[in-house]
């Protein structure tokens, strides 16, 4: 598949031929990634994740609930694309609401992963990071709450980008956890992420959450050669598969070699991690999700009264996976136990922040695993507490806000890619991207 940078110096005619040639591959593809074919504008096509909203186009989040509803209006992000010399192709598939590592529980059914079809693609963005990486996408816009765009894009071999909290809008992203959402880009390489980011990056007042912090844009300094200060954990390595540790021992080797200092360090509260994010998470899709009532938006279910409008609607449109959420993110809310687990949380997230802040006053950058293992069979995952597990990677970085890109770097004994991230302080995507393009070229990952 041609590269997003390429695809930017084509002229219009040569755009138009490859939308076409785009669409007739992902109409014939059996991954199961695009869950919609709707085209908007004229450029560059770039696949979109169905929580973040394009004008007209149907906007589901993988819910039953929402079946039938149309965007009333363009995100911040589309808005910017077209801005840039691009356009929209294709609803990509998706985790229902968001929530989810494997992208087994959208209402549209499962995504495969290209690489073994019988494996997930990973989630919440896995119809994205499997259209990239198969061929049927050039780059696509997918959206990461404690994960959902490094961790599919790990499993499937292509580059996960999430960008500083603050740095691009969520206006008219559907929301999940209101605090750790951002949007981003998965793409067949760190400059095409580059160019991605500066498009959709910068200030919005349609968003309160917006950071009013400019940049120069990162593509035109991109820097492979700058020497960096790069910090590995100790301590947080053990729990990944052999094959993700020896990955990382031949990836901090590589680095060495190019010349960079590597720093060794350990962290006191990973042990915290997953509990913080799945309590702070759930609090917020408990508060986020409350609006989807059956008067609103999308579906209505059968109902005599208002008050069995509300509970059919929602019985029947939210699956498993979001009600257990809704219930533990209420439950963690109520009175009684508000203080003992949400302000315990909140308090947690600082903690997991300042740690993050004392290994930045030492190092430009943190190398870490993105997730313990390879992409799993499809259906192995049955206990919703593994699943949540397997995040321990990817979610301290939205609890601390922080810009991570997750690349491959190898493969296991079954040709499955290993994607390994980089994390950088907050604010500072140019760093980010100058390690990742030079670990990208050291390693010529095909
Ligand atoms: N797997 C995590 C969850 O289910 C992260 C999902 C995401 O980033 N949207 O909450």
């Amino acid at each position: 598949m041609i590269t997003l940078q390429e695809a930017l110096k084509l002229s219009p005619q040569e755009q138009t031929k490859l939308v076409n040639d785009i669409l007739d591959k992902a109409k014939a593809s059996d991954l199961n990634a695009y869950v919609g074919f709707e085209t908007s504008g004229s450029g560059v096509p770039i696949l979109i994740k169905d929580n973040i909203q394009v004008d007209g186009w149907s906007v589901t989040s993988g819910s039953k609930i929402l079946q039938g509803y149309i965007a009333p209006y363009n995100a911040t992000v589309i808005e910017k694309l077209s801005q840039n010399g691009m356009m929209c192709l294709g609803r990509s598939n998706m985790d229902e609401f968001a929530m989810g590592s494997t992208t087994e529980s959208s209402f549209y059914g499962i995504t495969k992963n290209p690489h073994d079809t019988s494996r997930v693609p990973g989630g919440s963005s896995g119809g994205a990071a499997a259209a990239v990486a198969g061929g049927i996408a050039i780059a696509a816009l997918g959206s990461d709450t404690g994960g959902s765009i490094r961790q599919p894009a790990a499993y499937c071999g292509c580059v996960g980008f999430k960008p500083t909290y603050g740095r691009v809008s969520r206006y008219g992203l559907a929301a999940y956890a209101s605090s750790l959402d951002q949007i981003g880009p998965i793409t067949q390489n760190v400059t095409d992420a580059s160019i991605l980011y500066d498009a959709i990056s910068g200030h919005d007042e349609k968003d309160s959450t917006s950071a009013d912090i400019s940049s120069a844009p990162t593509f035109p300094n991109l820097n492979p050669d700058r020497k960096l200060t790069i910090a590995v954990i100790d301590n947080y390595i053990s729990e990944a598969s052999s094959d993700i540790q020896q990955a990382y021992a031949n990836t901090v080797k590589t680095l060495e070699s190019l010349g960079h200092t590597i720093v060794h360090k350990n962290m006191q509260n990973t042990k915290y991690n997953i509990a913080t994010y799945y309590i702070v998470a759930t609090a917020e899709a408990a508060t986020n999700l409350a609006r989807f009532d059956g008067i609103r938006y999308g579906r209505r279910a059968e109902s005599t009264n208002v008050g069995d409008l509300f509970i059919n609607t929602r019985t029947e449109g939210f699956g498993e996976e979001v009600k257990r959420r809704i219930l533990l993110g209420n439950f963690v809310l109520s009175s009684g136990y508000y203080d003992a687990y949400y302000l315990k949380a909140q308090k947690v997230r600082h903690l997991i922040r300042d740690e993050f802040n004392e290994i930045f006053k030492d190092a430009d950058l943190i190398l870490s695993p993105v997730a313990p293992s390879v992409a799993p069979k499809i259906g192995a995952v049955h206990d919703p507490l593994e699943m949540y597990k397997s995040d321990m990677y990817t979610i301290a970085i939205n609890l601390a806000g922080l810009p991570a890109l997750s690349l491959p770097v190898g493969r296991d004994e079954s040709g499955m890619p290993i994607g390994l991230q980089f994390i950088a302080n907050a604010f500072d995507e140019q760093t980010l991207l100058d390690g990742a393009l030079g670990l990208e070229k050291a390693i010529g990952y095909n």
